[in-house]
C-alpha cells in the first residue's frame, strides 16, 4: 500500500488508477482530484524540496 500524499488515504499500488512521477518517485492517489492537486504543487506534498 502507498499513501496518497494529498489526503493521507492508503492506496493500493496494484489497482491505483491515478499516479504521478515526481523526481524519480511514483506517487499514488485515491482520486483524480488528489492527483491534480499534487501536480499543481508537488513540492508541497513531498517534503518541500
Ligand atoms: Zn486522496
Amino acid at each position: 500500500m502507498a499513501k496518497d500524499p494529498v489526503c493521507g488515504m492508503m492506496v493500493d499500488e496494484k489497482t491505483a488508477k491515478f499516479k504521478s512521477q515526481y523526481r524519480g518517485k511514483t506517487y499514488y492517489f485515491c482520486a483524480q482530484a488528489c492527483k491534480v492537486t499534487f501536480d499543481k504543487n508537488p513540492t508541497r506534498y513531498t517534503g518541500g524540496q
